[in-house]
């Protein structure tokens, strides 16, 4: 059994229905999802279940709402996630999901969920997509336009660092965007005679330009 149909309540339970037909019939089997409490609908299968199905469908359960709420996240990383939360290598094999596709179907409600790429630069930011106190500033200058990005944590080092490097690349950038260019400081700890120094990337500055 797969149950992979769902369904909000009201109440904000999630219904699951068994995803098996038969004699043009759907099983009328469910499970009821209340937060990470999943238990066992009124309605029996009229067929043969398969052990471990709970357990499955608490994997398929957290990627679909990973995928939904963290649409940067890779796919790989919240299905490796929850199968790491749920799986028992005790189990029955019919609770283990098949992972190529669980990630197919994560990947594609990722994309699903999250905002539009701009095709140019006249779009607004869609703030909600970002996270809390990262971006700074949106300068438009001419024609260009500049978002400007940086944690509170990262202004901290680089406000008290001595020397900054600067750096741009235009290799991950997509058009409309044309080029990030960063700041960044080095972090160093121990002792004056035997100090280690390790350079701290920091994306502060994305800038874009019109092509
Ligand atoms: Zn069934």
């Amino acid at each position: 059994m797969l149950c992979r149909h769902q369904r909000q309540q009201p109440n904000g339970s999630i219904y699951w229905w068994c995803s098996v037909r038969s004699n043009k019939s759907r099983c009328p089997a469910t499970v009821i999802q209340s937060g990470s409490d999943f238990r066992p609908g009124s309605h029996q299968h009229n067929h043969d279940s398969t052990p471990g199905a709970i357990i499955k469908l608490k994997i398929v359960s957290q990627s679909k709402q990973e995928a939904a709420t963290n649409v940067f996240k890779p796919a790989a990383q919240i299905v490796n996630g929850a199968m790491v939360s749920h799986s028992d290598h005790t189990a029955p094999a019919g609770s283990r999901p098949n992972v190529h596709n669980l990630q197919t179907s994560t990947n594609r409600l990722r994309e699903k969920s999250r905002p539009k790429d701009p095709t140019d630069l006249n779009f607004e930011t869609n703030y909600d997509f970002l996270p809390e106190n990262f971006f700074r500033k949106d300068v438009v200058v001419d024609s260009n336009r500049h978002l400007i990005f940086a944690t509170d944590s990262q202004l901290d080092v680089l406000s008290s660092a001595k020397v900054w490097y600067m750096d741009a690349t235009f290799k991950i950038i997509r058009k409309p965007f044309y080029q990030m260019f960063s700041i960044h400081a080095f972090l160093c700890t121990g002792e004056d005679n035997s100090q280690l120094c390790h350079r701290k990337d920091f994306e502060v500055e994305a800038k874009e330009k019109k092509i």
